[in-house]
């Protein structure tokens, strides 16, 4: 079976290393399916969650990424994120917590009240993503 090197780095680490049968990733540009010998590219990703499979079975190995770029070679798919984790390294709470401010934030802004003046509602809406991100491949579901 072909496989595909993929490496996957964040400002302060390797996150994932692993020779793999496909990568499935939302690029800025809509979701993509990334196999071995695939055309070269470089693309923006989205916050969300990764899918990584192994040969012909199905079973996927998630990953959070807040964001960041992905370039393709044939060879190597390389993911620099900026932040990125497995879902063992998740932090539930702090996602649930991250969640809970950004909704708070959000809800404030549309209530239009004085203080929502000082809202960056774009910071928030990437704040709540990027929190649903990890709280999705930690296995729990939210609505935005
Ligand atoms: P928070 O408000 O909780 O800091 P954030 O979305 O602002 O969340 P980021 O700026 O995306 O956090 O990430 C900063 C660092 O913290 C990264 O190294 C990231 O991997 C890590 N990180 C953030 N949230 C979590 C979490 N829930 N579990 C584990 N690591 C996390």
């Amino acid at each position: 079976m072909a496989t595909i090197k993929l490496e996957i780095v964040s400002p302060d680490k390797v996150v994932y290393s692993a020779d793999i049968g496909m990568l499935i990733v939302r690029s800025t540009g809509g979701e993509l399916g990334i196999l071995p010998k695939h055309a070269p590219l470089v693309t923006g990703l989205e916050p969300h969650v990764m899918r990584v499979r192994f040969g012909a079975d199905r079973d996927e190995q998630l990953i959070a990424v807040a964001g960041g770029f992905m370039e393709v070679t044939p060879e190597k798919i390389t993911v620099l994120a900026t932040a990125a984790e497995q879902p063992i390294d998740i932090d539930i709470n702090r996602a649930k917590s991250a969640m809970d401010r950004a909704k708070q934030r959000i809800a404030e802004f549309h209530q239009g009240s004085p203080a929502s003046e000082d809202i960056d509602i774009t910071r928030a809406q990437l704040a709540l993503r990027r929190a649903l991100t990890r709280l999705r491949a930690a296995g729990m579901n939210f609505e935005e």
